[in-house]
């Protein structure tokens, strides 16, 4: 059986599908059409973030058995054309929580005590000890939208800085939240009442644009905005423009409505109240190696039936 692998996964799991008889091709970059062009020779398809297993491509997959997502969004697949055709998709939901959550905290932190931007100014030869003053988190209110596997997290993490931690979804239980030591609040209050904002929720129907001119106008002046979630829940040229006004303070984000952001599409160029990275969230050697060798064995299951 083939299989192709159209992103970059870590070697792990190639290496292990190999050693149990599959045939592997990876072939990266492939646009819509080079992707049409070949996946009708493939049982399998293993993808991360950049590929997009469109409509057209799933018509294509005459052979096609089982998608593989190397991570959790499955945002980029057509699951509706997936479902229809009787194909199974995998992801691997886990295996790079810890991964995001770790760049979630070091973005809260970056944007805290202005790091790049003091690290930019001394790289440059500057010795300035006035224009970085940060604040402190303690005491701090941190407002997580989706509480799930990464935002619970969040919620132990800033704990540990003796933030106070609110939080808002509508799928997990009350007990839950009591659990986490987190205050179950409604959106609007967790806009009102939060110092920092940061969003944790798959792209959904639901999620998409939750975060828009409106929901950032009730915002409380001189707030922080983290997303390291997907970037079609916030609407980053509302945020730009609140960034510009002074109403956010601060914004670290790790991933955009389109990607890549290219310079034409940034709206973020020259300023210095935010820190972007470009979707770096699961990008640690454990979670690559975790996500791959998970892929790998999930396709397999899948083709084994
Ligand atoms: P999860 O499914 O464990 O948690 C998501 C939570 O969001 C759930 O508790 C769900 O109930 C909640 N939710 C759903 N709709 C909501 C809504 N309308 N309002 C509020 N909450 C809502 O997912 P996870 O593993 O914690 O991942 C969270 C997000 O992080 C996903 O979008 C995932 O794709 C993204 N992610 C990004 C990176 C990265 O590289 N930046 C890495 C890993 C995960």
């Amino acid at each position: 059986m083939k299989i192709l692998v159209s992103d970059d996964v870590s070697m792990k799991g190639v290496d292990l599908l190999r050693e149990n008889g599959y045939e592997v091709d990876v072939k990266k970059n492939l646009d819509e059409q080079g992707l049409i062009d070949c996946i009708g020779e493939y049982d399998g398809l293993i993808t991360r973030s950049m590929t997009h297993v469109t409509e057209k491509v799933i018509e294509a997959a005459t052979k096609l058995k089982v998608i593989g997502r190397a991570g959790v969004g499955v945002d980029s697949i057509d699951l509706k054309s997936a479902t229809a055709r009787g194909i199974v998709v995998v992801n691997t939901p886990t295996s790079n929580t810890l991964a995001a959550t770790e760049h979630t905290c070091a973005m809260i932190m970056a944007i805290t005590r202005h790091i790049p931007q003091a690290h930019n100014s001394l790289m440059a030869g500057n010795w300035d000890r006035k224009t970085f003053t940060g604040i402190q988190l303690q005491n701090k209110t941190i407002g997580i939208i989706g509480v799930g596997r990464i935002g619970s997290r969040i919620a132990k993490r800033m704990q540990a800085m003796e933030m106070k931690t609110i939080g808002y979804d509508p799928y997990i239980p009350e007990e839950r939240f009591k659990q986490l030591g987190v205050e179950q609040v409604d959106l609007d209050t967790l806009f009102k009442r939060s110092d920092y904002i940061t969003m944790h929720t798959p792209l959904t129907k639901e999620t998409r644009g939750l975060i828009g001119k409106e929901e950032i106008a009730k915002m409380k002046d001189g707030v922080r905005v983290i997303n390291v979630s997907r970037g079609a829940v916030l609407d980053i040229y509302a945020l730009a423009e609140a960034l510009k006004s002074g109403h956010v303070a601060g914004a670290a984000i790790d991933v955009f409505p389109t990607e890549p952001l290219t310079k034409d599409i940034n709206p973020f160029l020259g300023m210095d109240n935010v820190v972007i990275t470009p979707h770096l969230g699961a990008s640690t050697v454990e979670a690559q190696i975790g996500v791959s060798v998970d892929v790998a064995e999930g396709v397999m299951e899948a083709l084994k039936g």
